[in-house]
């Protein structure tokens, strides 16, 4: 799409500096206290801030790393998944979610998504499953929990371990319990424009098991418990001090804003009901609504007519996973996957963030009105 370069549309996807002004005054004293301390790499605030998290989840531990896809990736590297195992992973993701699994030496193994929800199908799990597959990663796309019982009970019965991708689910409820804790190894972005988002990049793993967390500790900082003393080959992979600083200050208000997600996304449900092209996937109860996503027949030229009018819609994501010019070599053809193929095509994600107003909520459902009658000035 032609755009020019610093177009800001009235209603963004997602407005940062709307959430900026209300926190301005805890997150210069978070700041403040890390430049004061110069305690920058692996400094108490990385440790506050993972004890805070692992307690908000639910888990025993939380280890903050570099960003949401090494998280995944030394979620991998942590179970010792490497050069010809298997990884199980959904067609429809970011595709972080399969480079983890690549960039071990490993191979994804894409699995399609379900109609109702684009998550991962559990019934289309056992059959992917071979000698070599060694994990599922099932993502909470969108904020919805996967069907992490069905999940579950398929990964004990063939012995895999569970990696949850909840790059897109910090505080989702399942049966009571939070994303993260939900598997044997949880995975956590804090890329500035999910639920909890940082002033740059951050990610983090969750787990219950001791080996993982003291593995993925030891990973994360050059393969070193003790500096000088590499036990194996790691990354510099930390959480930022000053972003951790940040995150501790945005965590006390994740649950309020993920509740004002929740009345955005009914909102939407409730004014989107009454419009016959626009096919809308509810939130379940414990969802985070990341992303509020519609399915349409005549999606792009809606696109164009929303951005044009100011509206930030986006899509999440046109491709599917075998569909990346990346995994050309996987071997895939066209039609592999056919409910993620066609959410691909069909889906656009309406503005949501914490700050949004009902008004604006409105303002976007008349434009999409407006668009779907093809009248381009609304
Ligand atoms: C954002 C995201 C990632 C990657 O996180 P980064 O912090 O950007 O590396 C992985 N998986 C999913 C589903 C995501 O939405």
């Amino acid at each position: 799409m032609s755009r020019l370069p610093n177009f800001r549309p009235a209603i963004p996807l997602v407005d940062l500096k709307a959430q900026r002004q209300a926190i301005s005054e805890e997150i210069a004293t978070a700041i403040a206290r890390v430049v004061e301390r110069c305690d920058f790499v692996l400094g108490e605030e990385v440790f506050l801030f993972e004890s805070e998290f692992a307690e908000y989840c639910g888990v025993a531990s939380a280890i903050g790393v570099a960003s949401g896809a090494d998280a995944l990736y030394l979620a991998c590297r942590a179970l010792d998944i490497g050069a010809g195992d298997e990884v199980i992973v959904p067609a429809m993701t970011f595709a972080s979610t399969a480079f983890a699994v690549s960039l071990t030496g490993a191979r994804p193994v894409i699995v399609d998504v379900r109609e109702r929800d684009a998550l991962i199908d559990p019934e289309k799990i056992e059959c992917a499953i071979t000698s070599r597959t060694k994990a599922i990663i099932p993502v909470h796309l969108y904020g919805r929990c996967a069907d992490m019982a069905a999940i579950c009970a398929i990964a004990s019965e063939h012995s895999l371990a569970v990696i949850e991708d909840a790059a897109q689910a910090h505080g989702a409820v399942y049966a009571g319990k939070r994303a993260g804790s939900l598997g044997d190894i949880g995975c956590f972005s804090f890329y500035p424009g999910k639920n909890l988002g940082a002033y740059g990049d951050g990610g983090l793993v969750t787990t219950a098991r001791r080996d993982v967390a003291e593995r993925v500790r030891i990973l994360r900082n050059c393969g070193s418990r003790t500096k000088y003393h590499h036990d194996e080959v790691g990354l510099n992979s930390r959480l930022d001090t000053l972003q951790a600083a940040i995150l501790r200050a945005k965590l006390a208000h994740l649950e309020e804003w993920n509740a004002a997600r929740r009345r955005i996304a009914a909102h939407y449900d409730e004014a989107l009901r009454a419009i016959s092209q626009v096919h809308c996937t509810p939130g379940t109860p414990g969802s985070v609504h990341h992303l509020y996503v519609i399915r349409l027949a005549r999606r792009d030229n809606v696109l164009q007519t929303l951005n044009d009018r100011g509206i930030g819609a986006g899509i999440h994501y046109p491709f599917a996973l075998h569909e990346l010019e990346a995994y050309a070599a996987l071997g895939y053809r066209a039609g592999a996957f056919p409910v993620a193929e066609n959410w691909a095509r069909r889906c656009l994600s309406l503005p949501i963030y914490p700050e949004l107003t009902a008004a604006q909520v409105d303002f976007c459902v008349a434009a999409l009105e407006a668009a779907l009658r093809g009248d381009p000035a609304g």
